[in-house]
């Protein structure tokens, strides 16, 4: 059955088609992956793709790693969920975590990134006994209601007045502030306001939701010394960052320890596993009495396949230069792009860090979320709509980041660079023909 038949038949009983609310990408109602290894996958018609999306972040070892692949099958002869106690796995696979981020003393596993970022900030209230929760421009943390401010809301509209769903109590909307990405004076300024009542300083270290923001040393220092002031949890969501950048997260690379840290995506380089680790005392609210006094369940939580996942996972990035390898292909591929924009004449900024890329089309630099309205979403669109034509996907939505996985080659990225000077060239030439309706949406991330 071809792909436009089941598609079809996709969008008749699930909604929208997909099971995600941004694998609805305008242009790309017909796809349907029917097999995916290493840097690639194929559509259902039989068309193969470099894949730079990634499933928006977990493959850093690249689509069904054998090791991973051989470690779950192995857990799924050997033990099942069981619903009781812990397993020999569990145990390494936290010790592992405590040993790996500076500022975990104890974590929790979780199946998403949003379950870990919803109770960081539960617990971040139990804690406190505080109500207000402070979030930054460009940041996403999940699909849960108290950060669902979509993440281009502006601070003069925090309040639920641009929520990035229907059908949340405007009165948890108005629990959270949104700041300016990079703003030091922003913070210091909602703590001389509203210090007494914060409970939480949530952010993404380095905001890879609208592409890359990098933070300035004296932001993310700022976080720090504010929330200790006030006696406030600083929570770093490092989804994102955790592992891909680095196995201590960015904190290791920054030197800048938070309470808690939320972690997902690149650990079990794509099973299920979100985590949240941090303070001793903070995580220990979560033990002290059964079911309290913080909440936290989960039948799925530390499954042994996914934690076999996450255990081979770490294994490798251990053991073998992964880290090296992706980031000497990403570097490669911003200088490359940068070199192939420049001679096309096409103002760019092509920014990223490590194994992640984005090209925006704008001049630089970039600080704030503001920064990136100049970016020609258009351009950005347009360009990644004809890489398919070369067989690469990055995907086509405005301000959506690419990564590198080790499973990526030399050949890769040279196959890239040649692609990118003839869908960068074929754009700027007709790009006013293509219809971009509903592809430049920012309220989401993923
Ligand atoms: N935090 C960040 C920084 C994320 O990028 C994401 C997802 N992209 C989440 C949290 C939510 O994770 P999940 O989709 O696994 O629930």
């Amino acid at each position: 059955m071809n792909q436009r038949v089941l598609s079809e038949r996709a969008r008749r009983v699930i909604p929208g088609g997909v099971n995600s609310g941004q694998r609805n990408v305008p242009g790309l109602g017909d796809l349907v992956i029917a097999q995916a290894s290493g840097a690639r996958f194929r559509d259902r018609d039989g068309r193969e793709y470099v894949d730079y999306h990634a499933a928006f972040g977990p493959p850093l070892l690249g689509h069904n790693d054998p090791d991973v692949s051989a470690a779950v099958a192995e857990a799924g002869r050997t033990v099942d969920l069981c619903g009781v106690g812990v397993t020999e796995d569990e145990v390494e696979l936290a010790e592992a975590l405590t040993e790996l981020v500076p500022s975990v003393e104890q974590v929790l596993l979780t199946s998403t990134g949003s379950e870990a970022t919803f109770h960081a900030l539960r617990v971040a209230r139990a804690a406190t006994g505080r109500r207000l929760v402070v979030k930054f421009q460009g940041c996403y943390h999940g699909w849960h209601d108290a950060v669902s401010l979509n993440v281009i809301s502006a601070p003069d509209r925090v309040g639920g007045k641009d929520p990035i769903s229907a059908g949340i109590l405007p009165e948890v909307l108005d629990a959270t502030l949104v700041l300016p990405f990079n703003s030091a004076d922003a913070v210091r300024q909602a703590f001389a306001e509203h210090g007494a009542d914060i409970a939480a300083v949530i952010v993404e270290p380095v905001p890879h939701n609208v592409g890359c923001l990098l933070p300035e040393q004296e932001f993310l220092r700022t976080l720090r010394e504010e929330c200790t002031r006030a006696g406030s949890v600083l929570v770093f969501d490092e989804v994102i960052t955790g592992f891909r950048h680095h196995l201590g997260g960015w904190q290791a690379i920054s030197g800048i320890t938070p309470d808690l840290t939320t972690l997902g995506k690149a650990i079990a380089n794509g099973y299920p596993v979100g985590a949240l680790g941090g303070r001793a005392d903070l995580m220990d609210l979560f033990s002290s009495r059964p079911g309290g006094p913080a909440f936290f369940a989960g039948t799925y939580n530390g499954h042994p396949a996914v934690v076999a996942a996450a255990l081979a996972t770490l294994r490798k990035l251990r053991s073998e230069p992964v880290h090296e390898h992706v980031f000497r292909l990403g570097e490669r591929i911003r200088t490359g792009l940068a070199e192939v924009f420049s001679s096309l004449g096409v103002a760019s900024l092509v920014t990223g860090y490590g194994s992640v890329f984005v090209e925006y089309f704008m001049d630089g630099p970039a600080r704030t979320y503001d920064d990136l309205l100049r970016n020609d979403a258009s351009m950005f669109i347009g360009y990644r709509r004809r890489l398919l034509d070369h067989g690469i996907f990055e995907l086509p939505l405005n301000l959506k980041r690419s990564h590198v996985s080790y499973a990526h080659t030399d050949a890769d990225v040279d196959h890239l660079l040649e692609a990118a000077a003839l869908a960068a060239g074929a754009q700027l030439a007709t790009g006013a023909e293509l219809d971009l309706s509903g592809a430049s949406t920012m309220g989401g991330a993923r």
